[in-house]
């Protein structure tokens, strides 16, 4: 594996993390909120970020999954994670969130297609008000059309890694967001 380059410290992530904590507990205010995560790479993003949300909190989190699209390490790294949009969900949330105002927190919007899916998914639970927020957002690689409504970083199309995030389940645990150089 060649060398892994620092794009967001640690400190950078801390501070920004802060103020989207802030935006939260601004804009709910003083409404009870479920986080709800995206396994596994947003469960970082989400325990640091619940703590700096000043209002009664609980968490879920959800799964999906691209199976079968889903290409091989290399090739992810070289091209991105192209699936064809066949989202399936692994893992339904635990918790009813009908009437409740939901915060749908995950790692990274890339083409649109999970985030597209999981809003559908949790807007047929009924949720009072559902807000979704990406640490990371790659806005050159949509197919489809998705803003989340808070975003940590805008961040160039490279492969990431680090805060939650894997290549082929390792680097979740380092604290900084690093790029994995693609091989040339
Ligand atoms: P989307 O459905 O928006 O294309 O993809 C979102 C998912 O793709 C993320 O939750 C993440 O699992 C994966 N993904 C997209 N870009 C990256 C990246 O740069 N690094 C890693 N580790 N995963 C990525």
């Amino acid at each position: 594996m060649p060398e892994l380059k620092v794009l967001i410290s640690r400190d950078q992530i801390a501070s920004r993390v802060a103020e989207i904590g802030a935006d939260i507990t601004r804009d709910l205010s003083g409404q009870p909120v479920i986080f709800v995560g995206v396994l596994k790479g947003a469960a970082i993003f989400l325990a640091d970020l619940a703590r700096q949300v000043q209002l009664d909190a609980s968490f879920d989190f959800i799964g999906v999954s691209s199976y079968g699209n889903r290409p091989s390490p290399a090739q992810e790294l070289q091209h991105g994670w192209d699936s064809t949009g066949e989202v399936r969900l692994t893992k339904d949330v635990d918790q009813s969130m009908r009437d409740r105002n939901v915060i749908l927190v995950e790692d990274i919007l890339d083409t649109g297609l999970t985030l597209n899916f999981l809003k559908r998914v949790l807007l047929g639970h009924q949720p009072k008000s559902l807000r979704i927020v990406a640490l990371l957002d790659k806005p050159s690689r949509r197919k489809q059309p998705m803003q989340a409504d808070y975003v940590g970083f805008a961040i160039p199309d490279e492969f990431v890694v680090g805060y939650g995030l894997d290549y082929a389940e390792q680097y979740r645990n380092l604290p900084d967001i690093c790029v994995v150089p693609r091989p040339v």
